[in-house]
């Protein structure tokens, strides 16, 4: 079996080994190494083809023999081929990985002015690709000349391209800019993965310009480097199913509805179907404050409550591929509609009102149908898919699954 695998620092949060196994029959574990192992590792060379991450891209290109164009022009290598004859051949697929990124938007960045964020080894590989492309581009960093307190003078960018971690996990609650300022923008690029939706992509979405997060340069980069350490292409629609199993995967699915709509009896039911963990933010906030909602609500009134709610289901929104049951009233609150869907879908379990349940719910006390007439058209904004909770919770699970 051809041995191939991941070198870098810290790699436990790699989605690398996932998409490896849906490419090729070849292993690939994780080489996790400090900067001063990496001459023994390469003496050694227990692979014959792997992958190079952060922060190795620069410090690898000492050991090789031979470097493609893309690797030698960026002075940085993410794929390392060993060859028959023991020598090692570097390339660079980030720079592929991107181009298709553009391809597969179906925009044409040609002639365009393309700012591009942070000046760090993304930024190069992008900043490569967009030049192969036709762009015009202008490199905006925090030291630069173009910075970011100098953005007016580009407000006739065509793109912008976020090569940097600002809103990527765990800081998913920040953005590099507001963009507000680019009237003339035709597209956002984002090559954060997760949140499979960044503060930025958001926005964008909300101004009516299309957005396009980094999965697929994450995949089609490993496509690349499959063909190298295999010898085989990798089909094309093997990599748009990579795309969609893992957005899948990474993504949460949000219950909203009801006081006693079934959420988190059918949160349960979807656990057990999936293998998903659950996390129910009424849950998290007595966690946190030693208090259940309907003690805060009595104690200190809706509004503090709301405020507590916002900040925990901020936190339980950071989470991949979980299960995040909320309370009935978190789409009273505008601002949680971005939050949740950052990295999640949200399903709307709907349930007859004559069926829901009032004990314990001190906001199901007074006339449910009104607080039902308030909250009905804030669902349907939040929901991204609804589900009729009007069978057994394993019905309205099994509905869930096949249709995120
Ligand atoms: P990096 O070298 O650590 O950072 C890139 C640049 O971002 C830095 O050089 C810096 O540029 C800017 N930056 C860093 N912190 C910042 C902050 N707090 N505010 C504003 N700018 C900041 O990382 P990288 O390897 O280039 O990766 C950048 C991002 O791309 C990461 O999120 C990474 O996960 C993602 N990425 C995705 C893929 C993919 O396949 N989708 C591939 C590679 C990387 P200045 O100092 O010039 O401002």
């Amino acid at each position: 079996m051809i041995r191939s695998g991941l070198l870098g620092e810290k790699l436990g949060h790699s989605y690398s080994p996932a998409i490896h196994a849906s490419f090729g029959d070849y292993s690939y574990p994780l080489f996790e190494k400090t900067a001063e192992e990496l001459p023994r590792f390469f003496a050694e060379a227990p692979f014959d083809g792997i992958n190079v991450t952060i922060p190795y891209k620069k410090a690898v290109v000492p050991f090789m023999d031979e470097l493609s164009e893309t690797a030698a022009a960026l002075g940085s290598v993410n794929t390392v081929i060993k060859r028959p004859d023991g020598t090692f051949y570097g390339d660079n697929t980030d720079v592929y990985g991107f181009t298709e990124t553009v391809h597969t938007s179906g925009l044409s960045v040609s002639g365009k002015k393309t700012l591009v964020l942070g000046s760090g080894g993304a930024s190069a590989a992008v900043q490569f690709a967009l030049k192969q492309l036709g762009a015009q581009v202008v490199v905006i960093s925090r030291t630069g000349e173009n910075n970011y307190e100098n953005l007016f003078l580009h407000a006739d960018a065509r793109f912008i391209v976020n090569a940097t971690p600002v809103g990527m996990f765990p800081r998913n609650d920040e953005t590099p800019l507001s963009l507000s300022g680019f009237p003339e923008l035709e597209g956002v690029f984002d090559l954060v993965y997760n949140p499979a939706r960044t503060m930025l992509l958001q926005e964008a979405v909300s101004l009516g310009i299309p957005a396009f997060n980094g999965l697929r340069m994450l995949v089609s980069q490993a496509a690349k480097s499959s063909e190298g350490f295999a010898g085989v292409p990798v089909p094309q629609d093997m990599v748009e199913t990579v795309i969609r199993q893992l957005s899948k995967q990474m993504e949460n699915v949000v219950l909203i509805g009801m006081p006693g709509a079934g959420k988190t009896v059918i949160a349960r039911a979807l656990a057990g179907l999936t293998g998903r963990p659950v996390f129910d933010s009424d849950e998290e906030v007595t966690a946190k404050t030693g208090k259940t909602p309907a003690m805060i609500i009595e104690q200190e009134g809706e509004a503090a409550f709301r405020t507590i709610e916002t900040e925990t289901l901020k936190e339980l929104a950071k989470k991949s591929g979980a299960i995040l049951s909320t309370g009935g009233g978190a789409v009273t609150r505008p601002e949680n509609e971005a939050i949740l869907k950052r990295n999640g879908k949200v399903v709307w379990i709907r349930r007859a009102l004559s069926e829901l349940p009032r004990e314990g719910r001190p906001l199901s006390q007074g006339d449910l149908k009104a607080l039902y007439d308030v909250r009905e058209p804030l669902y349907r904004k939040f929901a991204d898919l609804t589900v009729e909770n009007d069978g057994c919770p394993e019905d309205a699970a099994k509905k869930i699954e096949e249709q995120i």
